[in-house]
């Protein structure tokens, strides 16, 4: 018995005039949620998976919508839209950091393919990779290279998997579509699914005599070396796409992503926010009370900075333009630079005698005999 298919837009959780942003979110809600690689084992999270796939597939295309608004389930019979989905989806196409990884590009393009047939162009996986740059690289941006494994197109056979001056056969069993219907039921309840030709293993050809580079898999596993090139005013947690950098794509669809996540090394006198610089300034008590001219770190090196008389500690002041580039716009940000007054320890009999000298010039009552009477006290209180 055919199982009784609920409404594509019950599956998603829309109502029938749901925008493509609505339909979109929803699917991607319930993708995540009923993802195999969440959901090892669990049977209804994969039967829920393939439904909300289903029906995004129906739902986001607007022919087929239209098809299937005005003819329900027969309007959109995958046998004849070239979908393939039946029984033969499978779940070890998708990669769980191609769906993410999409998510943050905003981009949704070339998911679409992975439902279709075993041999329509696919994508190639997208990668990850982490980068770990210094404070300054981030702020001016640099060039790095970072070394990953990947699939590429094997360029003795050009992706065809057939030793060069061979070609390939067409499948005779499903004549190349990579899939066959099978028929179910009986009497009056005959039905047909798809599932993947077992004979070509849904490639839609046979190889009689596989390249001898990548053994007719049309792809061959490589260590490269990748530029990468990170802009100036990146900040730490953010990440790069670099388009067409990750694996091999198959049947002559277009190789994945590279998705490089940058790390900014902690600096050990700068800290940062957005495109301001934070830094503290330490100064001594004399520097604070006759003012100073000083010399100031930033990123760009060290400027003047004339601190005038009697600055206070924690007093805070900007440096213009001298923060973090703005990313991918014009302008910098400002260093912000907050002084600290140190105050003076283990000082010389001299330089105690000179403070006392000064504080009873201030008018301060810390005689000899008020320090003293200080020291006895505590001596008192052993
Ligand atoms: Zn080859
Ligand atoms: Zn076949």
């Amino acid at each position: 018995m055919p199982e009784q298919k609920r409404d594509y837009y019950e599956v998603l959780g829309v109502s029938k005039s749901a925008s493509d942003e609505e339909i979109k979110k929803a699917y991607r809600k319930l993708a995540k949620k009923y993802h195999p690689d969440m959901n090892p084992d669990s049977k209804e999270a994969e039967a829920k998976f393939k439904e909300a796939n289903e029906a995004y597939e129906v739902l986001s295309n607007p022919e087929k919508r239209a098809k299937y608004d005005q003819f329900g389930h027969a309007g959109v019979d995958p046998n004849f839209g070239g979908g393939g989905f039946g029984g033969g989806f499978d779940m070890g196409d998708i990669d769980l950091g191609d769906i993410f990884g999409s998510f943050f590009g905003g981009g949704f393009g070339g998911f679409g393919g992975q439902q279709q047939r075993a041999n329509a162009p696919q994508k190639g996986q997208s990668l990850r990779a982490n980068l770990t740059v210094s404070f300054e690289e981030a702020a001016f941006g640099c060039e790095k290279e970072i070394e990953l494994n990947r699939t590429e197109t094997c360029s003795d056979c050009q992706g065809s998997g057939c030793q060069p001056g061979t070609t390939a056969e067409t499948c005779p069993d499903c004549r190349g579509a990579g899939v066959v219907r099978i028929q179910r039921g009986g009497g009056g309840f005959a039905f047909s699914t798809t599932a993947p030709c077992s004979r070509c293993r849904g490639t839609g050809k046979l190889i009689h005599s596989p390249c001898n580079s990548c053994g007719g898999t049309g792809s061959v596993r490589k260590k490269q070396r990748i530029k990468v090139t990170i802009p100036a005013g990146i900040d730490d947690g953010q990440a790069i796409s670099l388009r067409g950098q990750g694996n091999a794509g198959t049947n002559g669809g277009p190789a994945g992503d590279l998705i490089v996540g940058v790390r900014i090394k902690p600096h050990p006198q700068f800290k940062r926010e957005g495109t301001t610089v934070l830094y503290e300034q330490p100064i001594s008590f004399y520097q604070a009370t006759m003012g100073a001219e000083l010399e100031i770190p930033t990123i760009d090196g060290k400027v003047k900075y004339t601190l005038p008389a009697g600055t206070q500690t924690g007093t805070v002041f900007r440096l213009r333009g001298k923060g973090i580039p703005v990313l991918q716009g014009h302008g910098r940000g400002d260093q912000i630079v907050t002084v600290k007054v140190q105050v003076p320890t283990n000082l010389t009999t001299e330089q105690r005698e000179a403070l006392r000298v000064f504080g009873e010039a201030m008018g301060e009552n810390i005689s000899e005999g008020s320090i003293k009477s200080f020291f006895d006290k505590h001596k008192k209180k052993k």
